[in-house]
């Protein structure tokens, strides 16, 4: 198989695939963009890259940071985070505020804002300077040392965002904060803030498809904690989406609500597409659908 043409041709199938959705508009900075680009970028663990379609534009990686900062907090304190967050499906929106109260302050899992605070929060509490980190892990790994925050997005998220604020002082009401709401609130919407192209996603998540090796052959992380997060990401990366995803597509994979998606092919390859418009999950339309495709013509999904 020619990983080039296949690439091109889901570049071009995959917009008229998903011409519905909407992009997500809660702050002026992801509205504004172009709702049918569509990129996307296969990083194989032998090192080559396949890109098509606007696979060098950046945009807003928004929850696929969560990614990140699970891998940096494991990486950090082990398995000691997971006394303050479980690692089960939600089944409810990624910023529900529900669960969060019924289940006594525990957040169901990482990749909900919820367990995404508690992560952060977790991680400036054991690692000191997340965003350094956060950034040095991002710049080595996609070999870009340009990625950086968008700051117009970071003024917005900050001005707009009730609902995590909520989130944030109701973990703290609950006992499972341990730094300032202001502090982790912050980091927060700056990680989501983060500009990247699905080049840059595609080779930053390269070790998760390496057993936790990374570009520089030396290891990112250890191989069990990969094997973890990768079924974290079956399970809950996309949300209240993870078995619907799961039935389609069949790979771990991570959405962020500014269309990208980063797809793990264990043993093989990591894949990052981009479409703003968002079905009601919060999921990208047209990310589903081109990886759904790879997935269904190369036979690689995981099962
Ligand atoms: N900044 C968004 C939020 O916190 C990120 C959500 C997402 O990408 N799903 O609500």
């Amino acid at each position: 198989m020619d990983m080039q043409t296949l690439v091109d041709d889901i570049a071009a199938y995959a917009g008229a695939a998903a011409p519905a959705g909407t992009v997500a508009d809660y702050i002026p900075g992801l509205s504004r963009v172009d709702p049918d680009r569509f990129g996307i970028a296969v990083a194989m663990n032998s090192g080559e890259v396949y890109t098509a379609g606007d696979a060098d534009i950046p945009f807003s990686i928004q929850s696929i940071s969560k990614l990140f900062t699970l891998a940096l907090a494991l990486d950090e304190d082990g398995d000691r985070l997971w006394t303050r967050v479980h690692r089960e499906p939600s089944g409810t929106p990624f910023n529900s505020l529900v669960q969060l109260e019924t289940e006594a302050g525990i957040p169901r899992n990482p990749f909900i804002n919820a367990g995404a605070l508690v992560v952060t929060d977790h991680l400036l509490d054991t690692a000191g300077d997340v965003r350094m980190r956060l950034l040095n892990l991002l710049r080595t790994e996609s070999g870009n040392s340009e990625i950086s925050v968008d700051p117009a997005v970071f003024a917005s998220e900050r001005e707009t965002g009730h609902r995590n604020a909520a989130l944030t002082h109701f973990l703290a009401s609950m006992g499972n904060l341990r730094g300032s709401v202001l502090e982790v609130l912050e980091t927060y919407f700056w990680q989501c803030s983060l500009e990247m192209s699905c080049r840059d996603l595609a080779l930053a998540g390269g070790f998760l498809a390496r057993g936790g090796v990374g570009a520089d052959g030396g290891a990112v992380l250890a191989p069990r904690q990969v094997k973890r997060i990768n079924a974290i990401m079956l399970t809950c990366g996309m949300y209240d989406a993870a078995g619907d995803f799961a039935y389609r597509v069949g790979l771990p994979a991570k959405s962020g609500v500014g269309g990208g998606i980063l797809a793990v092919i264990p043993g093989r390859c990591t894949i990052a597409v981009w479409g703003p418009r968002l079905d009601r999950s919060g999921n990208s339309a047209a990310g589903i659908a081109a990886l759904d495709e790879f997935t269904s013509r190369t036979g690689w999904s995981i099962f």
